[in-house]
């Protein structure tokens, strides 16, 4: 970590000519005169002139070894953001490569961020790959980023955990997925150091102390297989490479060691040998395997079986001299390389003229066919390497609220889907929208980065358009069900007037018409639920007004006749069957009137009782339902259902689940494949990450419940259904 060196051009100049000899460098000298101009007169936090950071990225990313156009971006990365120079004029002097670069990795740069980032850590990393559509960009970053650590000590304290934290949680499994191996350890090391300082000086102690130990036992193992490649012939080297900081300290947390236990872990140190060969790197496995007994499952392939991010070796572990265990790594240069710098080393190697954007694009490119086809290999197809190309070639754009949470919509989604997934009052209100300050119209399609502001207006209602354009399911499915809604308002204020002229004509008022007890039994008595789908019938013309007035003044009449007709119900009991209204029927009794109980909520098909209600006709039970127990057995009576009349029962279920993403979606959908209606749906989350839902649903009858049930239970997720008793 070189802290205090200040980097100048012609550091960056010798390194490039290391690996493009020859080259010609005029592009990057530019950049340099320019960022030079740009941040005249800026100064760091440490004191340092501003430029020491572009020179400093721009150094690091020679090391990486990278192509020219990202050399002159990384001197250039912060001119637009730092000072008044436009993206245009960059583009017009340094040409379409750097400028994309630049402009790149600045969005990237605005993008908020909160402190609590880490609840989103994963969207964000794949929103920056998905921004980035050359990666590039992320390479530029990432050495802007490791500069900033490198130099953190000069910010301010409540900075450093936060930009410390951020680092570890969104770059370091960034560079980790590049295979950026040498970049990972740096920055987490850093971040290990400026989050827990007190354990970070701790271990560091401790480590030395334990590396001293062993390292006459490292050099006399080192100087065995040194002697025995010798004696074969093979040409190679051998290294004792200590672990990383951060990593033993993970280590030790997995294993819930304290730091005084460090010396039961016995990988401290690894050996590694490093031959020219495929063949030789089993063959020096053989010799090590001869030498030393292995521990038996510790041997992996990884030369034969790549990681995702193409780390290829082989690694054992063996009993070593003095029975000390021992890990052994054995790969060519070349795996040595890879697992060094990752996509790096497969960036621009074999370029060896000026490299043009196109060839830049190409090897990247290649790099990740040659992951695609890798994964065909794999065991498990749901490793990174899927996750990395659908990275890539996102299907999702990641988008930000104004308080920079994240929101995943599909490709395509609009700031209509955004406002439903906000909440459904945002989108049935959702008037204006504006993206990344900016007004545009409802129908724009969002992209990654943006930042959407919805503007609600009370009076704003949805439209039928929207629909056209909305992506989201959500979105559609709370717009449709408002449309339904206005619709039903609209025809209940048309039957209202209709019943109204009626009952009028008949000297009597809908308002009185609906004070009246009446008016309930009435719409029962013509199979519907309650007066408001008798008027919602009488608006969509099912039911003429003079049926319904008709029917009124005879209710009137009966009414004095109501307790005689109790009564004769008690004594005529079991005497023969006759059809009810509600497809129900009493033994003895004609024209009785059914409620069906609003505790057990039976239906037909169910085994059910009724009651003898005084006043109220008979209401109707489940012969389990709980409450029947409080009732006088003296005016319990017999009922049975008749053939079905096509009306519809509510009832109610519950269904227990694991508590994962798009369980009420796929629930709701099981419901409605069997046309039954969702009345209302109501979900808990508990403790051990499940999910209890309560649905209320309108169903023909018991077997219609039955096959709900059944095809819930059947939806991956799900662990039991249950029709709820009361
Ligand atoms: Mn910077």
């Amino acid at each position: 970590m070189e802290k205090t060196y200040i980097v100048r051009l012609s550091d960056i100049l010798d390194q490039i000519q290391s690996y493009l000899p020859g080259a010609d460098t005029r592009l990057v000298e530019k950049a340099y005169v320019y960022a030079a101009r740009a941040h005249a007169g800026q100064v760091r936090r440490s004191g340092e002139p501003y430029l020491s950071h572009p020179l400093s990225v721009a150094y690091i990313l020679a090391q990486m070894k990278l192509d020219l156009p990202t050399i002159a971006a990384g001197l250039l990365h912060d001119t637009v953001e730092d000072t008044n120079v436009t993206i245009d004029e960059i583009r017009h002097i340094f040409g379409d490569a750097v400028a994309d670069i630049v402009d790149g990795v600045t969005k990237i740069s605005h993008l908020p961020v909160k402190s609590k980032v880490h609840k989103q850590a994963e969207n964000f990393r794949k929103m920056l790959l998905a921004m980035a559509e050359d990666l590039r960009v992320i390479l530029v970053k990432l050495a802007d980023r490791l500069h900033n650590m490198r130099t953190l000590e000069f910010m301010p304290e409540h900075k450093r955990q936060r930009i410390a934290r951020e680092t570890l949680e969104i770059y370091t499994p960034l560079a980790s997925r590049l295979g950026i191996d040498w970049l990972k350890r740096e920055l987490e090391d850093l971040s290990f150091m400026y989050l827990y300082p007190e354990e970070y000086r701790r271990l560091r102690e401790e480590v030395e102390k334990v590396v001293a130990a062993r390292q006459d036992f490292i050099e006399e193992v080192k100087k065995i297989i040194a002697e025995k490649l010798e004696e074969e012939g093979i040409e190679g080297r051998v290294l004792g490479r200590r672990k990383h900081l951060y990593s033993i300290f993970r280590k030790l947390q997995r294993n819930n060691l304290t730091i005084d236990q460090l010396y039961l872990i016995y990988d401290i140190i690894g050996l590694r040998v490093i031959v020219k060969q495929i063949k030789e790197c089993y063959q020096v496995l053989g010799i090590i395997h001869s030498l030393w007994k292995p521990i038996p499952g510790r041997f992996k392939d990884y030369i034969n079986l790549p990681k995702p991010n193409m780390y290829q070796s082989l690694h054992t572990t063996v009993i070593g001299p003095g029975g000390r265990q021992m890990e052994i790594q054995i790969r060519t240069e070349e795996m040595d390389r890879v697992a060094n710098e990752g996509i790096a080393a497969h960036w621009l190697y074999k370029e060896d003229k000026i490299i043009s954007s196109t060839s830049v694009k190409s090897g990247q490119l290649e790099w990740l066919e040659r992951l695609i086809e890798l994964q065909k290999e794999l065991q498990n197809p749901r490793d990174f390497i899927e996750s990395l190309r659908m990275d890539l070639f996102p299907d999702e754009v990641y988008v930000f609220t104004p308080q920079g949470d994240i929101k995943v919509l599909p490709k395509g989604a609009t700031p209509i889907d955004f406002a439903y997934a906000i909440h459904t009052e945002v989108g049935h209100h959702c008037a204006r929208a504006k993206v990344n300050g900016r007004l545009v119209p409802l129908d724009y399609e969002l992209q990654t980065g943006d930042i959407v502001e919805i503007v609600t207006a009370s009076n704003q209602k949805p439209s039928r358009d929207w629909l056209k354009f909305v992506k989201t399911s959500r979105a559609k499915s709370r717009i449709k069900q408002w449309l339904k809604q206005e619709e039903k308002q609209r025809i209940i204020a048309a039957g209202r007037e209709i019943l109204d002229r009626e009952l009028r004509k008949a000297k009597l008022t809908l308002s009185s018409f609906l004070d009246d007890e009446k008016a309930e039994e009435i719409a029962r008595s013509l199979s519907f639920k309650d007066v408001e789908e008798l008027i919602i019938a009488v608006g969509y013309g099912k039911v003429t007004p003079q049926q319904v007035v008709k029917r009124y003044l005879l209710e009137q009449k009966k009414e004095e006749d109501i307790e005689d007709e109790e009564q004769e119900l008690l004594q005529r009991k079991r005497i023969h069957h006759q059809k009810g209204p509600e497809s129900l029927s009493v033994e003895g009794t004609e024209d009785v009137l059914f409620h069906l109980s609003g505790c057990c909520k039976p239906l037909p098909g169910d085994e059910v009782v009724g009651y003898i209600t005084r006043g109220r006709g008979i209401t109707v039970h489940r012969a389990d339902c709980p409450n029947l127990e409080n009732l006088d057995p003296e005016r319990l009576i017999d009922v049975k259902w008749e053939a079905g009349d096509g009306a519809s029962y509510t009832a109610k279920i519950w269904v227990l689940t694991i508590d994962k993403k798009g369980m009420l979606a796929s629930i709701s959908g099981a419901i409605s494949a069997t046309e039954a209606n969702i009345l209302q749906a109501e979900l808990k989350t508990t403790q051990d990450k499940r999910a209890l839902f309560n649905f209320v649903l309108e169903v023909s009858n018991k077997a219609h419940l039955d096959r709900i049930i059944n095809n819930v239970r059947q939806i991956d997720g799900v662990i039991r259904v249950e029709r709820k008793l009361a």
